[in-house]
């Protein structure tokens, strides 16, 4: 329950400042975004991958580690927003995605 209003909260401060940046700024990050990541498809683990940000909608959260499911989601912070994805948090979504794919298997 507390990591539930830890994330909640995390939210709360990424939108705020997603808001206080403009939708310009937030544009150019993202683009900035795609020179600093290396994207190395299905090599996560050897450097960092970007995903789409819950908060922001942009592809821009890099992400650092991986979920030990193999779904690719990884736990990092967006370049946009700032939004931060915590192990815990990325490990749910993982479980959440491989529940959802071997339901539809
Ligand atoms: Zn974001």
């Amino acid at each position: 329950m507390k990591e539930e209003i830890r994330q909640r909260h995390d939210r709360l401060r990424a939108s705020d400042y997603l808001e206080l940046i403009g939708d310009e700024e937030a544009e150019r990050r993202a683009k900035a975004a795609q020179h600093f990541v290396v994207i190395a498809p299905g090599a996560v683990n050897d450097g960092v991958a970007l995903d789409a940000c819950p908060v922001c909608g942009w592809e821009a959260l890099a992400m650092s580690g991986i979920d030990p499911f193999g779904a690719g989601v990884g736990s990092g912070a967006c370049f946009v927003c700032s939004y931060v994805r915590s192990a815990d948090e990325a490990e749910e979504l993982a479980r959440r995605i491989m529940m959802t794919r071997h339901m539809h298997n």
